[in-house]
């Protein structure tokens, strides 16, 4: 279990050995590197996590003034312009949008759920539909560079 034990038991909560937050590679920070295969659509894991109103690296929105803060798993999800999984912060579920194998690391696509990023960024996913930088929902990019203006 990932999770402390005031969050409960579910046996659906992340699982160390399903489940591990790792450095990536020092640049891109840490992320979820996923030890078990899923199929497209599958739960690979329920999450939880504390509700606060403040957007932090490692906060995920829930609704419009509410964001969760899980500091154990979600929260360290890697972004991708081409995801493998879908975080649904109604249901609080994680799912494989696509096959995923065994022993990769996890991405979902932030613009997903964030209206406003913690800090918009510029992407190196290096998926064919990538879109370069990344910024939330419902705010303006503020890349400077993109614009001609650096
Ligand atoms: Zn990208």
């Amino acid at each position: 279990m990932l999770y402390p034990k005031e969050y409960g038991d579910d046996p659906w909560f992340p699982q160390a050995k399903d489940f591990k937050v790792v450095d990536k590679n020092g640049i891109e920070g840490k992320g979820i590197f996923c030890y078990k295969s899923f199929k497209k659509g599958e739960l690979l894991a329920k999450i939880h996590g504390e509700v606060t109103q403040e957007i932090t690296q490692h906060t995920l929105q829930i609704d419009e003034t509410n964001h969760l803060l899980d500091l154990y798993f979600v929260g360290y999800l890697l972004h991708s312009c081409n995801p493998n999984v879908i975080v649904d912060m109604k249901n609080r579920t994680v799912r494989a949008l696509r096959q995923i194998k065994a022993n990769s690391f996890l991405y979902m696509d932030y613009a997903s759920t964030e209206d406003v990023l913690y800090k918009q960024f510029q992407c190196s996913c290096g998926s064919a539909n990538c879109r370069g930088w990344i910024h939330g929902k419902k705010e303006k990019p503020n890349n400077a560079t993109k614009t001609g203006e650096s």
